[in-house]
């Protein structure tokens, strides 16, 4: 039976933005999509009960490749295979910017989801994992937000509500994959809760 925190989770999304994102330099590109991304950040995403995967690509040959990726396990032969991995691909929506798939969530949600970004350096912090998981006690419907390649534009960053403290390692290594930020954000917020 659905109980309290399936019904918070609910209230949570993830958007993996390609575009705007900086390269090595700092400069705004966009990135390609990663097979790997998308499986694991759906099954974590289907893991902890999130509502929506969202995925941010102005670019159709890239959103191509994601349909094909969802097809083959959602209605191909991925999907009699390994039905799991079938329930975690259909969290997974394309949008051509993150205002798109902000207007998409205030069209079901009925309110405009807080925007949260993160980073492995974020500079003017202004929410702490403590504070994420009051704001998701209060049933505040958000979108947690992450980069690819070097990280999140700084458009991206300046425009969100909220600007997440990194997660920091053990030492001065902190070279997280996305897929792995996602869990361990994922896991701060809802583990432990049953
Ligand atoms: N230095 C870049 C940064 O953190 O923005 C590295 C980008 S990393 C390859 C891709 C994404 O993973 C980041 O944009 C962020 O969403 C997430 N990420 C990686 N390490 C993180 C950390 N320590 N804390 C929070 N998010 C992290």
């Amino acid at each position: 039976m659905p109980g309290l925190d399936d019904f918070l989770a609910a209230n949570v999304s993830v958007a993996l933005v390609h575009y705007p994102v900086v390269d090595k330099n700092g400069m705004d590109i966009a990135s390609a999509v990663t097979s790997l991304d998308l499986h694991d950040i759906a099954r974590s995403a289907r893991t902890y009960g999130v509502d929506s995967f969202r995925i941010i690509t102005p670019l159709v040959d890239q959103q191509d490749l994601i349909k094909q990726i969802i097809d083959h396990w959602i209605t191909g032969v991925g999907s009699a295979y390994n039905p799991d991995r079938k329930d975690a691909l259909a969290l997974i929506k394309v949008h051509f910017t993150l205002a798109e798939a902000v207007k998409a969530l205030t069209q079901i949600i009925g309110t405009p989801p807080r925007t949260v970004v993160t980073s492995a350096r974020m500079a003017n912090s202004n929410l702490s994992h403590a504070g994420l998981r009051d704001l998701v006690k209060i049933s505040t419907p958000l979108l947690l937000i992450f980069g690819t390649a070097w990280g999140l534009a700084q458009s991206i960053i300046d425009e969100a509500d909220y600007r997440l403290e990194p997660i920091q390692g053990n030492g001065s290594y902190n070279h997280l994959a996305v897929r792995s930020a996602v869990a361990v954000i994922l896991d701060r917020l809802f583990s432990g809760r049953k």
